[in-house]
């Protein structure tokens, strides 16, 4: 097959972009847009709202409802600190395995749709083929979030969304949803031998902390519980905390990170307005009876809404057949597929490679998994051409 001959060379061009992210990606968007115009196809390149980086969307095929959206994520996650075995941003081709950052997350996804564009646009769609390519999915989904209006505008209800991200193919139908969340403790400071003239902010924290501790112990005996999902039931974790200055010092200062990971089930959106209102009407007064200036804060900054499966539904069954798989599955990491569902467009998560090997030094995508892709892409056309 010689489109894997092009798959590859698309592919070497995207790895060789450095688009972490918090870099810039339009010299890569730009490299898409022209790859684009080359084949006759017209790209809408969206400008971020306050970075230099861009989403692309372009449409292949008449305009009309029905229609199949690719989308994949053009940022990668960065790679200092870890013992890379090749350069990172320059791809290697070994043991039929392409190495390099982004290979299976997810730029190897862009690179089989690149590669199949020239069979797309020979294939008369009668229903369109969507390309759409975000930038900031691995720091809490901003791209997409900006290129949703755009989608509402201009997409006409398609029959799926692919979410190209890696799942050795298989078809996905159901991820958790997130929060991500920073909380931050204005105290009193003062001599560590009056404790009544100071509030202590790590204090305060470490009980806020007991309390998400709380709810993760309780979510993990009384659930809800998903089997389909491991762990079965809503997380929550403690990130970086920081906070205080000397041991003989009352701390005026702490802030800390926390995510929970909610079931498609749960109510998500509740336990971050049951912890807000914990800070409301417990802790916040009672350390302003003290020192008005004292406060606790807690503000999101990420959201991924979850992915929900819609069993018997048409997306899937459709997708099922373009992957030639019998089953679907669930998967355990998220993706921008719920902002897409949040649209009411059929979404499902199914790209080439291991989700094991991303964010890793190394990663790597076998050439196998991009062959595998391809078939479901040319599947795809024939399907949309009749
Ligand atoms: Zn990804």
């Amino acid at each position: 097959m010689t489109l894997i001959v092009d798959t590859k060379d698309i592919l070497s061009d995207l790895i060789g972009f450095d688009t972490t992210s918090h870099r810039s990606n339009l010299a890569l968007i730009d490299y898409i847009e022209k790859y684009l115009a080359k084949h006759g196809v017209h790209a809408h390149v969206l400008h971020a709202a306050e970075q230099a980086k861009a989403n692309l969307i372009a449409t292949i095929g008449p305009n009309v409802p029905g229609g199949v959206v690719l989308s994949g994520h053009t940022d990668v996650v960065p790679v200092d600190g870890q013992d890379w075995h090749t350069p990172p941003f320059k791809m290697t081709d070994k043991d039929g395995n392409f190495y390099g950052r982004g290979t299976a997350d997810m730029k190897g996804f862009i690179a089989v749709v690149l590669a199949y564009v020239p069979v797309f646009t020979k294939a008369k769609l009668t229903r369109p083929i969507h390309l759409a390519f975000s930038f900031d999915e691995e720091v809490g989904c901003l791209g997409v979030q900006e290129m949703l209006p755009f989608l509402k505008e201009n997409v006409p209800l398609p029959r799926l969304v692919v979410i190209g991200e890696p799942t050795s193919m298989q078809v996905a139908t159901a991820h958790k949803g997130q929060y991500v969340m920073k909380t931050k403790v204005i105290g009193q400071e003062a001599h560590s031998s009056r404790p009544d003239d100071g509030v202590n902010a790590v204090v305060v924290a470490a009980e806020l902390i007991s309390m998400i501790d709380e709810m993760a112990q309780n979510s993990k005996k009384n659930g809800p519980f998903d089997d389909a999902f491991s762990p079965s039931y809503t997380t929550f974790n403690i990130g970086p905390i920081s906070g205080g200055s000397a041991f003989n010092i009352i701390s005026n200062y702490c802030e800390f990170d926390w995510e929970f990971r909610f079931l498609p089930t749960v109510d998500g959106p509740a336990i971050a307005k049951k912890y807000q209102q914990y800070l409301d009407d417990e802790v916040v007064p009672r350390i302003r009876m003290k020192f008005p200036h004292c406060n606790v804060t807690n503000e999101m900054w990420a959201y991924l809404p979850p992915l929900k499966s819609e069993p018997g539904a048409d997306g899937e069954s459709f997708a099922l057949a373009l992957a030639q798989r019998n089953d679907s599955t669930v998967i355990a990491f998220g993706t921008e597929g719920g902002h897409f569902q949040n649209l009411e467009f059929p979404v499902v998560v199914c790209g080439p490679g291991d989700i094991a090997h991303a964010h890793k030094p190394n990663e790597f995508v076998p050439v196998t998994q991009l062959e595998a892709c391809g078939r479901f892409m040319q599947r795809l056309s024939e399907a949309m051409a009749t």
